[in-house]
């Protein structure tokens, strides 16, 4: 498979993002990794990111709450390059009304090739990687194969017209 590199600077876009049960546990993880996270900018979803704030006292990027859009809000940014790292404590003990969009959210980290991590230790293992503050080069399957594909009922003489 043909991959493109997406280059990731040294200092990174990380969303953080803690549905309400999760949140104390993202707020210590935070605070303890207050100093690594400090020259990074930090996104949130609404109600993670105003606490995060309060506790960690310096500037987070705050999107709509969750379910309110701020899932896709995150989701999209994911897809326009402008997120490139992803800490998602979600609960796997509560449905939530906005299950679809986390599902979403998980789908396009994966598409894009973005590091995740939806518990703490993976959180300590990819926080404490020397690639954190490091450039690296994420590589993204080409999907100019899939951008053209043939769709069913269309010819290629349709789709040059269109
Ligand atoms: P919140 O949203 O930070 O606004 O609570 C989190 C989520 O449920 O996605």
């Amino acid at each position: 498979m043909a991959y493109r590199k997406i280059a990731m600077e040294r200092d990174k876009n990380v969303a953080l993002v803690a549905h309400d049960n999760k949140k104390q546990e993202l707020v210590e993880w935070a605070k303890y990794n207050r100093i690594l996270l400090a020259h990074h900018r930090v996104y949130a979803t609404g109600t993670t990111g105003r606490i995060l704030e309060e506790e960690l006292g310096f500037e987070v990027i705050k999107l709509q709450s969750g379910p309110l859009g701020g899932d896709q809000q995150i989701g999209a940014r994911i897809v326009d390059g402008e997120i490139d790292f992803l800490i998602f404590f979600w609960d796997p003990l509560e449905p939530v009304p906005h299950d679809p969009d986390v599902k979403a959210l998980l789908r396009m980290a994966v598409v894009w090739n973005i590091p995740i991590a939806c518990n703490r230790s993976s959180a300590d293992f990819m926080i404490s990687s020397t690639l954190m503050d490091e450039e690296y080069d994420r590589l993204v399957p080409d999907y100019d194969g899939y951008r053209t594909r043939e769709v069913v009922g269309r010819t290629r003489a349709h789709q040059a017209l269109a």
